[in-house]
């Protein structure tokens, strides 16, 4: 035997037994003695709660007994109130929390009942349901998903997760979702907001794809800046300047080579996750996935260097009003505009070579 403590007691409006259907429509209050109240922070983030009380007032223990729609059966094999231990449990819906009065729908006890016991509940969502609230979280934060990853330290599933923009998997890819992984978590280390986050690449390698999807700094949101150095780094900071440099250094490709074979364990775990038949698992093996999640295993700072720098800031992305080219009627950005013989023309228009960032990086785009 042991002894439960009562942590309540019900107010409902019924003093005798009742059809639980009527009692399970019908609203009641908990009252959580004031010593156990402090139990009851966030209870108010469920939606619906388990309720264990006792039934204090039930007829004799009976282990046959007619249940209310008259079936007969044994009490494990009903709900009944003449069981051995007393105790009931109920799934309620909780309607709000006041203090350390719960009102609730659904509770089937009488009227001053002691309360045992709340649980909160997860009720499963429909698929439909599912999908909808994941609609809805993304709509809202669309990097949720990635920035628990980041937190969580995920790098397998970020490094999955770029390839989908990436188009495969390589040991550049995997590099720039380490380097962009180890500079979120220095920054978040640094404070709680994310916004204004720039991240400079110093070359157009496959690097940059997984700094892009990890740092959500891309070339269309004006935060990703490319400095055409041919260096395999990267530059986070905030808009104070105050950031963090990672660098692969010079002989990470020696000790990547060295390393990565040893590690085909976590390759395993990828693709026994997303184990998807012979046939894939083999094509997995000859692009080279193997070594790009094998090296997420590596000793970073044997990859990379780490260095707090202090950033010059480029000021914010002008937004110039947009001028119709005069010979080929296309909209076109303001400060893109040439003045030729009194006629605003684009540049292609106006027979001048532009700026391009190609493969070989940024350049003069070569007009034949
Ligand atoms: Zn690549
Ligand atoms: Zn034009």
């Amino acid at each position: 035997m042991m002894t439960i403590p009562y942590i309540g007691r019900v107010k409902s409006n019924f003093d005798d037994p009742a059809d639980p259907n009527v009692m399970r429509e019908t609203e009641s209050e908990i009252e959580i003695f004031e010593v156990y109240a402090e139990g009851l922070f966030k209870t108010e983030l469920s939606q619906y709660i388990e309720v264990f009380f006792q039934f204090d007032r039930a007829e004799p223990v009976q282990l046959k007994t007619f249940t209310y729609t008259g079936d007969y059966k044994g009490i494990f094999a009903t709900r009944s109130p003449r069981r051995p231990s007393r105790i009931a449990n109920t799934l309620v819906k909780l309607l709000e929390r006041n203090g350390r009065f719960l009102k609730v729908k659904g509770l089937d006890a009488l009227n001053g009942s002691p309360v045992i016991d709340i649980k909160p509940v997860h009720i499963p969502l429909t698929d439909e349901e599912l999908e909808d609230s994941e609609f809805m979280v993304r709509k809202m934060n669309p990097r949720k998903l990635i920035y628990a990853n980041i937190w969580a330290g995920n790098t397998q599933r970020l490094l999955l997760d770029a390839g989908q923009i990436h188009g495969h998997f390589c040991t550049g890819l995997a590099m720039g979702v380490m380097m962009a992984v180890k500079a979120m978590q220095w920054i978040r280390g640094r404070s709680d907001g994310l916004e204004d986050l720039l991240a400079i690449v110093e070359t157009n390698n496959c690097a940059a794809d997984g700094v892009q999807y990890v740092t959500g700094c891309t070339l269309g949101n004006n935060a990703l800046i490319f400095k055409d150095y041919g260096k395999t780094a990267l530059t986070l900071t905030r808009r104070d300047g105050k950031g963090i440099r990672i660098s692969a250094r010079a002989d990470a490709k020696d000790y990547i080579h060295a390393a990565a074979p040893l590690f085909s364990a976590s390759y395993q775990k990828v693709v026994g996750e997303h184990s998807r038949g012979d046939e894939e698992i083999s094509q997995f093996k000859k692009s080279g996935v193997e070594k790009a999640f094998a090296l997420l295993e590596l000793d970073f700072d044997k990859i990379f260097k780490t260095e707090t720098v202090d950033v010059r800031i480029p000021p914010y992305a002008p937004s110039h009003e947009s001028i119709i080219c005069e010979a080929c009627g296309e909209a076109v950005m303001g400060s893109r505009i040439i003045e030729q013989d009194g006629k605003k023309l684009c540049i292609p228009c106006a027979g001048v070579a532009g700026k391009m960032l190609s493969g070989d990086g940024i350049g003069e785009e070569d007009r034949g």
